[in-house]
């Protein structure tokens, strides 16, 4: 074991952290924290914290800690076979068990799905499977993708593109060009206080349309949305949202590409967020609870009308020009298939249905009255408290994105993590799936305490 000081040593000297303020930690200014183990919903640290995990991880332990069910399969797995690749026709018994699980789990129109390892790398596949699809059926000039303000899609050049928050762009000339953004879904931030959701997604699919008009249809080849925006600030559509969405796509002939790397198996309560709205995607993006990150995995899972398409396409230029040395790795393969077999088996969407429930309703009870709450909301097993200068104005801090870190840093003190969203005041919640009635209680009770000393 590393002493201490040598690690904070080597960690400030030698570690370029992601999303992290760089020259704050460099100088020491900024805290670390060095995570030695999880069980359930805890983490453990360093220090000898225990720590309730209220984010799972970055939204993505779904089954929780420590399950050793997924751990042996990745070391029967590693002893076995660590690694082949599944270029021309090569598979696993892992890849091609959790092809066939995957595709059971999607919505009926969709059969083939391709692996990658991180949901940024799965949606610049989608991109690519897009555009090679309108080029073989000779729609060369149908190409530009519609994202929404405040959407996230990943930190890579097209899908960081795609994310619709301008922390993720400054300095990096993104986005680039034939991403277009429309209005976020975001009921509470709608431009008219008086409109009804039901007002907002009329005003919401006009807007939609007046792009599409604008830029014609023809110059148009997808859009692509979260079921619930994730990272933009855990924001469930207005009613009728996505029906009023499909209907315009489908009108103009756009793909739709449904980004389900948090909502994927079971976070809505249901196995994806295209069957909790109703979606017909073409291409549905997965990650994250696929293999609840007990190793890095993603997948696009591909409607049956693009792969007719695909393969006219192979049979015109040969083997598709896509892939990456560790698509379908099987150490990951083998930790999916153990993952999906336990959502199943501990009744993990049923429990982020009802739990999920419980703990949005103790939420609202517990601060919903606050004068800095602005409004709690989420859906199934994901929740997020905004917070407000002025709850009748529904004015921001000045500066924003300060009094949500001091809230998430209060609730750590008292041994619960949950997310400062990176853009506004939002505090975020998405514990992994297998959450307790009890747990939910200690997380609801540390949030208002929290806000509370804090505001
Ligand atoms: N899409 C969505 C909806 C996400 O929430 C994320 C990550 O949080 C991504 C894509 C990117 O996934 P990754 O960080 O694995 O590249």
């Amino acid at each position: 074991m590393l002493r201490n000081d040598q690690l904070d040593q080597w960690d400030r000297e030698s570690f370029f952290h992601p999303s992290t303020h760089l020259a704050q930690f460099a100088r020491g200014e900024a805290p670390n924290r060095i995570v030695t183990g999880g069980e359930g919903v805890y983490i453990t640290d360093r220090d000898g914290n225990r720590l309730l995990d209220a984010f799972a991880g970055l939204y993505c332990v779904n089954i929780g800690y420590g399950r050793q069910e997924v751990a042996e399969a990745i070391a029967r797995q590693a002893r076995e076979l660590a690694y082949y690749h599944a270029y021309v026709g090569h598979g696993t018994e892992a890849s091609i068990t959790l092809a066939h699980m995957v595709v059971e789990r999607a919505p009926a129109h969709m059969s083939k799905v391709y692996f990658g390892l991180g949901g940024s790398d799965a949606n610049e596949t989608n991109i690519k499977l897009v555009w090679f699809y309108n080029n073989i059926l000779g729609r060369t000039g149908k190409k530009k993708i519609i994202s929404r303000d405040r959407g996230y899609h990943g930190s890579g050049l097209m899908s960081g593109s795609l994310t619709g928050l301008s922390t993720f762009h400054n300095k990096f000339d993104l986005p680039l060009d034939r991403v277009l953004h429309t209005k976020a879904p975001y009921h509470y931030r709608r431009p008219d206080p008086d409109m009804s959701e039901a007002e907002f997604t009329a005003y919401l699919a006009g807007e939609l349309e007046a792009m599409i008009l604008r830029e014609g249809a023809e110059t148009i080849a997808a859009f692509i949305g979260e079921p619930v925006l994730g990272t933009g600030g855990i924001v469930p559509p207005p009613a009728g949202y996505w029906a009023a969405v499909g209907e315009i796509l489908e009108r103009h002939d756009i793909m739709l590409i449904a980004d389900e790397v948090v909502t994927g198996f079971g976070r809505l309560g249901t196995m994806f967020g295209s069957d909790f709205y109703g979606l017909k995607p073409d291409l549905i993006t997965i990650a994250k609870g696929l293999t609840s990150a007990y190793a890095p995995l993603s997948g696009s899972i591909v409607s049956d009308r693009m792969w007719e398409v695909l393969m006219r396409g192979t049979d015109e230029l040969g083997p598709i020009g896509h892939g990456w040395t560790y698509s379908a790795h099987p150490i990951g393969a083998a930790a999916g298939v153990a993952n999906l077999k336990l959502v199943d088996e501990l009744g993990l969407l049923d429990n982020a249905r009802e739990t999920g429930r419980y703990f949005r309703e103790r939420m609202e009870e517990r601060v919903g009255d606050h004068a800095h709450v602005g409004e709690v909301r989420g859906e199934g097993l994901l929740c997020a408290v905004e917070l407000v200068e002025n709850r009748q104005s529904r004015t921001f801090f000045d500066p924003p994105n300060r009094v949500a870190p001091a809230v998430v840093g209060a609730m750590a003190k008292k041994g619960v993590i949950a997310r400062a969203m990176p853009q506004g005041d939002i505090i975020g919640f998405a514990p992994p799936l297998c959450l307790s009635r009890e747990e939910a209680d200690r997380v609801v009770a540390a949030t208002d305490e929290a806000i509370r000393e804090t505001l």
